[in-house]
């Protein structure tokens, strides 16, 4: 399947210069969506994730589908004043300003393989940040996934030595 067919590119949204890649056509569309996410659920497999950690907010949609795919629970990584109880916070810079993001205290269990979700890698800034979470609370970054790669940022290249899957790279 073309999933290629369901990113609509939005020029200078939300700033000047930045193509916004907008994923709520294939969100829409039933085959398309069910398509990638078997298709990311049949890329991951071989991490072997314990659960998944879904970064607000495009990545709770597809962390939440690729969980139930896999049989999985869903962590959910949150900006600032969402979440309700204690919290461990991150702030980060990305593609467009600076940004926190976080997480409850209690939501990794300690050595568990955690496979961070998010709908686009751009200079990774968001990811990097996440997996610091994990980290902080003694998980382990099993991998990132992402339906798009912004492959010119290399934004990859704040991941490493983790394992970096997605569906379509620009
Ligand atoms: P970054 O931290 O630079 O990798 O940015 C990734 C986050 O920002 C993701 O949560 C994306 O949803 C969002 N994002 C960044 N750039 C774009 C873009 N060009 N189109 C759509 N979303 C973007």
């Amino acid at each position: 399947m073309q999933l290629e067919r369901f990113i609509r590119d939005i020029p200078d949204f939300p700033k000047e210069g930045i193509v916004f890649k907008d994923i709520t056509p294939l969100l829409a569309d039933a085959d398309a969506l069910r398509a990638s996410v078997e298709q990311m659920a049949e890329q991951v497999k071989d991490l072997n994730p314990d659960v998944l950690l879904g970064i607000e907010s495009r990545g709770f949609l597809f962390g939440a589908a690729l969980a139930v795919n896999m049989g999985l629970g869903l962590l959910i990584a949150r900006k600032p004043g969402k979440l309700p109880y204690e919290k461990d916070s991150v702030s980060y810079d990305l593609e467009y300003g600076s940004a926190t993001l976080e997480l409850h205290v209690d939501a990794v269990k300690k050595g568990q393989r955690v496979l961070i979700i998010d709908d686009l890698l751009a200079t990774g800034g968001t990811a990097a940040a996440t997996a610091k979470l994990v980290e902080k609370q003694g998980g382990q970054v099993a991998g990132f996934a992402f339906v798009i790669e912004l492959g010119f940022l290399e934004g990859r290249n704040k991941l490493t030595p983790h394992p970096v899957k997605y569906l379509l790279k620009y």
